[in-house]
């Protein structure tokens, strides 16, 4: 790529490496960047290109992991705090009366909410595909996780096999995987379908694990809420539910599911022993703490995660379950329960490029194309704080997706 300008900011946050005070980053003509490092050193070696001066702390753009835009519309709409259960017996009330338009209208406001946020990638959670054309539109990458749930082995087989002859892939950007919306929702020979599909192809796919203890419960013992919720809402008799009666995460890992190429999603309800199993199997971790705040009313335990060594990355899940959808509210609420700054923005950049295999992303380095972002005012003793608790950060110019 042929260097074309130089950003040279307060401070460079590249996510990969320690903050860079005084830096400047080389961008070639499509935005992607060419060099980083101490301006001081950066400068000489590019002498003659324009430099554009920024007073602010630079980042790479924003990489939120797990949403579900289809249901931005109802934002505000799903009230939380008597756990899951609860919670989505709402929101499928709610989807009942869903319409096309204000499905639409509700994508507009996301998607808008992406850019103002400085968002380059996403892990769309998608029933119906609906955002996947504008996400292409709009230029932004990453996947699409086309879910599907099912507690009838017939009847989803019958699903997954249409869904699966269909697949394409939207895009060069943009990827799309199949993937079970939960173990307790999907029965193990749609999953077992579904990934092997995806592993055939090399797909990075996702599914929600350990979020809440009545999953557990009803994986471990077809006891709590889930089995009668069934019965009533979904109309399946108990003596056809399908579940195993073993451990979670025994479970899990005969369905194949703990490995790398599957993102476990919230983790909330994990214990230490389990996440040492993820983290031992490979498998890559996304949480959504302030969908986990609003619903059960408690945070997954992102520093035992990081004490073991696992990376998470981090979503903001939909608008029925979280305020917003920058996942930087995300990691401010992580900060302000004692995870580092740098963490907490790493969480929101790079642990998230890494989780979707999209490696151009959410790092400021030589060959990566993230979008630039700044947080304009000055860096402090903690740039990352500051990145943080900037009152507004906005994209340099020709580095936003497009
Ligand atoms: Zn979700």
């Amino acid at each position: 790529m042929r260097p074309s300008r130089i950003v040279h900011a307060s401070a460079v946050l590249p996510q990969e490496g320690p903050a860079i005070l005084d830096g400047a980053v080389v961008l070639g003509d499509a935005g992607g960047v060419v060099d980083v490092g101490r301006a001081g050193a950066v400068l000489p070696r590019h002498a003659g290109l324009p430099v554009e001066v920024v007073h602010g702390v630079l980042a790479p753009g924003l990489v939120n992991a797990h949403t579900h835009l289809e249901l931005s519309w109802m934002h505000g709409l799903v009230p939380g705090g008597g756990g899951f259960v609860g919670w989505v017996d709402r929101l499928v009330t709610l989807r009942s009366e869903e319409s096309e338009s204000a499905v639409e209208a509700g994508l507009g406001v996301a998607l808008d909410a992406l850019d103002a946020s400085c968002t380059a990638g996403v892990g769309e959670v998608s029933n119906a595909l609906a955002a996947e054309a504008a996400l292409v539109a709009r230029g932004l990458a990453g996947s699409v996780f086309h879910e599907v749930f099912g507690l009838l082995e017939g009847p989803l087989l019958e699903r997954v096999t249409s869904m699966l002859a269909s697949f394409r892939a939207p895009g060069d950007r943009l990827a799309r995987a199949p993937a079970p919306h939960t173990l307790y929702t999907t029965h193990p020979s749609g999953v077992r379908a579904l990934l092997s599909f995806a592993r055939e192809r090399g797909l990075v796919t996702s599914i929600h694990m350990a979020e809440h203890p009545a999953e557990r419960l009803a994986i471990e013992r077809a006891e709590g809420p889930v089995p009668g919720w069934f019965e009533e809402r979904v109309r399946i008799p108990r003596a056809e539910q399908f579940f195993p009666r073993e451990p979670l995460f025994d479970y899990a890992a005969r369905l194949g599911v703990l490995g790398p190429d599957v993102l476990l999603v919230h983790m909330t309800d994990a214990r230490p022993d389990e996440l040492a199993r993820a983290r031992d199997a490979g498998s890559k971790v996304v949480l959504c703490p302030r969908s986990n705040v609003h619903i059960e009313g408690r945070l997954p335990d992102a520093a035992a995660m990081l004490a073991l060594g696992l990376e998470p990355a981090l979503g903001t899940d939909s608008l029925a379950s979280a305020g917003s959808l920058d996942v930087l509210d995300d990691a401010r609420l992580l900060a302000s329960t004692g995870i580092g700054a740098a963490d907490a923005l790493r969480m929101a950049t790079w642990n998230g490029a890494r989780a979707l295999g999209r490696l151009h992303l959410g790092r400021i380095a030589a060959g990566a194309r993230p979008g630039l972002v700044v947080a304009p005012g000055a860096p402090g003793a903690d740039p990352a704080a500051s990145f943080l608790s900037a009152p507004e950060r906005r994209w340099i110019p020709g580095t936003e997706p497009s």
